[in-house]
């Protein structure tokens, strides 16, 4: 009977290992051909100087829109992007479109600069650099105006490797950020010998403190406390509440991302926003808070 029952698992096991595998293929077989099937297109979340919330940047997120599979998520079809080399044109194609439309902001006056996530697959591609200073220059956009996130999931692979990959990136003029810091794969000591500018601090640490006593403010204190003390700029993720927003503002952060400032929207939306901003001179609105 037990024989029975453990082969039943087993059956289970393998039948849901068949079915990861057949996704798999399928995303990457519709994936190849997204970009010419305008099913790809990027959003726009606005980051937000604190404490006036006057937004000072946005964070470039990638969205696929498939007429059969509906909307797959990033955090599902990125892996599968890397793993098959896709990857490479998909974040050419990201670069590309995110410094058109800073550029389109530049023009317009709007003070602003625009981030845009690398994988570890990208940044090791020994022509990088030079495809960024290219899409720099064909956009004529100041470097400083861009900001590549490299994750901490580079960081566990080869350090020496990584830092003079970022070393070459800055030398461009552009300006690095460390995402989704303390979601558990850097050390502290790394972190001092990285040459990046900006640091960001991951949900998991700020999503916690529904109260000021949380347990995780304090550790939100020391990461701020740290980042400043190592001279880069802190940027707080994942803020969606009042109450998440003065914990971080408590720890002196200065730059904020979350639902709390509104969800990565299409460009026009927050280009609105920048413009109600820039003629008020008031608070922003919020950005519509519709979660694609
Ligand atoms: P990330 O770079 O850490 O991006 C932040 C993610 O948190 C985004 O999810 C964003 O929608 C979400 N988020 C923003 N505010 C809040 C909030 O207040 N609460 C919560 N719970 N979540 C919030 P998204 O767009 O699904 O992206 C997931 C990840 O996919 C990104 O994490 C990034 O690592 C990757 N990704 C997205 N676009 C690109 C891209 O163009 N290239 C590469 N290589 N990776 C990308
Ligand atoms: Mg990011
Ligand atoms: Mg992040
Ligand atoms: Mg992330």
């Amino acid at each position: 009977y037990a024989k029975q029952r453990g082969k039943n698992r087993v059956e289970r096991y393998q039948k849901r290992y068949d079915e990861l595998l057949r996704r798999h293929s399928v995303l990457e077989n519709e994936l190849r051909h997204a970009i010419e099937r305008e099913q790809l297109r990027l959003v726009f979340q606005p980051v937000v100087a604190l404490p006036s919330m006057r937004p000072v940047g946005a964070e470039a997120l990638l969205r696929w829109h498939h007429p059969e599979l509906g909307a797959v998520r990033p955090d599902e079809f990125i892996p599968v992007a890397e793993e098959s080399g896709l990857i490479a044109m998909i974040g050419s194609w990201v670069l590309d479109q995110a410094c058109r439309q800073l550029a389109q902001w530049l023009a317009g006056g709007h003070d602003v600069w625009v981030s845009v996530n690398m994988s570890p697959k990208e940044l090791h591609a020994a022509d990088y650099a030079a495809q960024v200073a290219e899409v720099l220059q064909r956009y004529r956009v100041p470097p400083q105006r861009l900001v590549l996130e490299v994750t901490e999931h580079a960081v566990a692979t080869d350090m020496d490797e990584l830092i003079r990959r970022l070393c070459e990136l800055r030398s461009t003029g552009v300006r690095i950020a460390l995402d989704d810091f303390g979601a558990g794969y850097s050390s502290l000591g790394q972190l001092r010998n990285l040459p990046v500018d900006i640091l960001k601090i991951d949900h998991a640490l700020v999503a916690e403190p529904e109260s000021r006593t949380g347990t995780a403010a304090p550790l939100v204190d020391v990461v701020v406390r740290l980042g400043h003390r190592l001279g880069l700029e802190v940027l707080a993720e994942g803020i969606g509440t009042p109450a998440q927003r003065a914990v971080v503002e408590e720890a002196g952060c200065r730059l904020g991302q979350g639902s709390l400032f509104g969800w990565g929207v299409p460009a026009e939306h927050l280009q609105a926003q920048l413009e109600t901003v820039r003629s008020s001179g008031a608070r922003p609105v919020p950005v519509q808070r519709s979660r694609p």
